[in-house]
């Protein structure tokens, strides 16, 4: 695996295997990978013939400085890792490569962004998200890009860009990959303490209790919700959100009826802000 900093050395890499039909997928990621990312990279491997695996932590998408200064980075393990997954090409452009001096363009997708997510993390994060996406999906120009289900309101925020955008790529989502108790892998696990590690199985633990009482007949999304924040008041853990909403526009949910229905969550664990999902009726 080769690593490669600039957007010309990028599309110099690609230009021969593109001319010679050769499928390009690409899995955005912000380092410190874990499972969750391997996994994707290995999907990529999978049904593509060059895999680039992005490397950019986006300052553009961090709302506090602290969560940014604070970013576990080591990009040699990294590189180990993504090379071993099956990864071609590992772009790991600086700061200045992705937002050069005068930059000054913004992509915003309404409404999809505008909940939970949007509304904890205030506008400016899915706005940094949709626009890095964006820059790296122009960057690649890969036949198909790489998304985790983790991040549910982030595939329905790309998925949303790249058709109001005409952006000719396919979106594939990764399950969510956890660890054997349940809990979600994120790469800002590793900042739980000890004590918190256990409480952070609370959101896990909620998700487990909606999709119990959706199966025991419960239909009103109301309950559904308080018994999922139930369940994770017994870890002592108050979520920031659990909500049943629409996965593709994110709009909540009064009765869960036949159609896939996203229970969301995110809650604050020690100093650590998690989220996770799951979806009723899904398939
Ligand atoms: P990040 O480095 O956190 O920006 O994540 C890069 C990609 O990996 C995103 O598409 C995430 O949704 C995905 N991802 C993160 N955690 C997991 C997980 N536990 N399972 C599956 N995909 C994940």
């Amino acid at each position: 695996m080769k690593t490669l900093r600039t957007v010309a050395e990028l599309r110099a890499a690609l230009n021969g295997p593109r001319r010679a039909g050769r499928s390009i997928g690409l899995v955005p990621t912000m380092g410190a990978l874990h499972d969750g990312h391997l996994s994707l990279i290995r999907q990529a491997r999978a049904s593509c013939d060059e895999v680039v695996v992005s490397l950019f932590v986006n300052p553009a998408q961090f709302e506090e400085s602290r969560d940014l200064a604070g970013y576990p980075r080591d990009e040699a393990r990294d590189a180990a890792l993504a090379a071993e997954a099956g990864g071609d090409i590992l772009f790991a452009p600086p700061p200045a490569e992705v937002y050069p001096r005068g930059f000054a363009t913004t992509v915003a997708v309404a409404e999809v962004s505008a909940p939970l997510e949007g509304e904890h993390r205030g506008g400016a994060h899915f706005a940094g998200v949709a626009t890095v996406v964006t820059k790296l999906l122009n960057m690649a120009q890969p036949d198909v890009a790489f998304f985790g289900q983790k991040d549910a309101q982030q595939v329905a925020v790309i998925r949303r860009l790249v058709r109001d955008l005409d952006i000719p790529v396919r979106i594939e989502v990764g399950d969510t990959i956890r660890a054997p108790d349940g809990l979600a892998l994120s790469s800002r696990n590793a900042r739980l303490r000890a004590g918190d590690r256990r409480r952070a199985l609370a959101l896990h633990r909620g998700l487990e209790a909606v999709r119990a009482c959706h199966a025991a007949g419960e239909r009103d999304a109301t309950i559904l919700a308080a018994i999922g924040r139930a369940a994770m008041a017994e870890l002592d853990v108050e979520p920031e959100y659990l909500q049943l909403v629409a996965p593709d526009t994110f709009a909540p949910v009064a009765t869960v009826g036949e159609q896939p229905v996203l229970v969301a969550v995110a809650a604050r664990v020690g100093d650590v802000r998690l989220i996770d999902n799951d979806i009723l009726n899904g398939s």
